[in-house]
């Protein structure tokens, strides 16, 4: 009794204010450490492929990047994505990724998979 220190330990936090939790990575490319959830994870799965992972449910070595083929760029030049990932990428791999990203829908980070908005570009 009377041997707790206050103001070391548990300090006020109020309880019923949540302090949001935002998992932070660091993308690949550009280095910057931002929200898990803007970043793409790219992951080399067990067979050594590389595949965009929106869900960054899969399993296998990950790393995070910005939605961007820029920061692709950097991270293909500088080497980061390979070493992050341990693996080397041959430019078709790279050209995937690339495809990959640039294809993704703003929705895959947003989660707005319900709407077929048409417009795949078909000439009627
Ligand atoms: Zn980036």
């Amino acid at each position: 009794m009377g041997w707790r220190r206050l103001g070391l330990g548990v300090r006020g936090v109020p309880k019923g204010q949540k302090v949001k939790k935002v998992p932070l990575r660091i993308c690949v490319g550009c280095q910057e450490v931002k929200p898990k959830k803007e970043l793409i994870r790219v992951v080399r799965s067990p067979e050594g492929e590389l595949l965009v992972d929106p869900t960054g449910k899969k399993a296998g070595r990950g790393a995070y990047i910005c939605p961007s083929v820029e920061c692709l760029e950097k991270a293909l030049k500088g080497k980061q994505l390979e070493r992050s990932l341990k693996v080397a990428i041959p430019p078709e791999l790279a050209d995937s990724l690339r495809t990959a990203i640039q294809t993704l829908p703003g929705g895959a980070l947003t989660k707005v998979g319900q709407k077929r908005g048409g417009g795949n570009g078909r000439p009627s």
